[in-house]
């Protein structure tokens, strides 16, 4: 099959050849053809020498490359690219854990498949695609998962509808596109949540954070404990489970709150050290005095695109300044944003003046990151999202 032609302008092939998987679409000089959202196409740079081939974008990213070598996509080409996915979860030991059976199985370009995610919760994948290309391969996809993964994969479900763009127009529904199952109980070192991809927030838990969540239970022995957007209550099992005295769960979302409290009870029933409030962050923070030793602040992306950030960056000083003002002496602040657009060195600056607000003496423990079942591509520094401090307050 020839593929239709994208031509690059002279010298925009730089980022292809150190492969870079967008094309923006100022890069682009000409089109062979009039084309689809969501095509296959080849880009060429502006002497015809082959570069890549990728799916075609309307918008600044024209097109989101899946392949740096002349090959079929074909059914080989994607059981290539899944098993290679699926094998990099086994070697991490997360897929056949006996403690903890949830985890991203595909990172978007971190696994070569710009536009895709999906998420394993024991036995059901849930299928995100946010690149047109990657919707209509979708069945196609899940047949070949199922392949490699065997017994360990029983149901696919699709939750594209609100991650494709929305001018593209094709009316997507979610739902399951291999088999069925339901809501379920998973796992995250020995820890359970009751998980619903079809009614929760992005693909039902947010994965990322788990070895972050690990990471506060061995500092919570004897402390008082805020979760502030606390969305599923992750980090308030690791306190508790690493004996906090106290955890309070903050989060705007009603739902968030009713979540927290059912997953509470799996794990620790009847526990009277937690408690669970619906309130807004910036609201609750602004008067908590010395209550609390520990505090975990996993905001929202404050800037979902560049335009924001500005904003985004006041809101980080400001909320992490409310944190380092009340915190008691020898306090932890556990810090984080998931903004893209936000860089690991413009968090740090808006954490600092947030810290130099507060006049206190703040030492950096522990830098963190997204976990190695989201992987950044080398050649994609864009890829790393998750950034994290951990502070010691004097
Ligand atoms: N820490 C969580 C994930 C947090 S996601 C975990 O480990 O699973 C961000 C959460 O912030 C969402 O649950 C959202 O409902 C909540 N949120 C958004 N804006 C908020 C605000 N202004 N105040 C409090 N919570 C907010």
């Amino acid at each position: 099959m020839t593929l239709p032609v994208v031509t690059l302008k002279s010298g925009k092939e730089q980022s292809l050849n150190r492969f870079h998987p967008w094309v923006f679409s100022g890069a682009v000089k000409f089109i062979s053809r009039e084309l689809e959202e969501g095509e296959l196409v080849q880009v060429v740079s502006s002497k015809k020498d082959f570069l890549a081939i990728g799916h075609f974008q309307i918008g600044s990213i024209a097109v989101r490359i899946i392949s740096f070598e002349d090959t079929p996509i074909d059914e080989d080409f994607w059981i290539r690219k899944l098993s290679d996915a699926v094998q990099l979860r086994r070697d991490l030991g997360l897929l056949g854990s006996e403690h903890t059976n949830v985890f991203r199985l595909i990172h978007g370009e971190g696994d070569g498949m710009p536009g895709l995610i999906i998420d394993y919760y024991n036995g059901t994948a849930v299928y995100q695609a946010h690149s047109v290309g990657m919707y209509p391969i979708r069945h196609e996809l899940a047949k070949i998962l199922k392949k490699i993964m065997g017994d360990s994969l029983k149901a696919v479900y699709d939750k594209s509808e609100k991650t494709l763009p929305y001018k593209a127009d094709i009316n997507p529904e979610n739902g399951y596109i291999l088999e069925s199952s339901e809501p379920c109980v998973v796992k995250e070192y020995d820890l359970s949540y009751q998980v619903d991809w079809i009614l929760g927030q992005k693909t039902g838990f947010f994965i990322d954070q788990r070895e972050n969540r690990k990471l506060v239970e061995q500092y919570s022995n004897g402390r008082d404990v805020l979760n502030m957007f606390c969305y599923s209550g992750g980090f308030s099992f690791f306190a508790l489970q690493g004996g906090a005295k106290l955890v309070h769960s903050v989060d705007a979302s009603a739902k968030a709150i009713e979540l927290t409290k059912q997953n509470v009870e799996l794990n620790f029933k009847n526990d009277k050290r937690h408690e669970a409030f619906v309130a807004d962050a910036f609201d609750f923070m602004r008067e908590i005095k010395d209550r609390y030793n520990l505090i975990v602040l996993d905001p929202p992306a404050f800037a979902k695109h560049r335009g924001a950030l500005r904003p985004a960056l006041q809101a980080y000083k400001r909320i992490n300044a409310k944190a380092f003002e009340q915190i008691r002496p020898g306090g932890i602040l556990f810090t984080f944003s998931c903004s893209q657009v936000v860089s690991k060195d413009k968090f740090r600056e808006a954490v600092f003046s947030g810290a130099a607000i507060s006049g206190r003496k703040v030492r950096i423990l522990h830098q963190l990151h997204q976990p190695a079942d989201h992987p950044i591509n080398i050649y994609h520094p864009e890829g790393e999202y998750l950034k994290g401090l951990v502070l010691y307050v004097d």
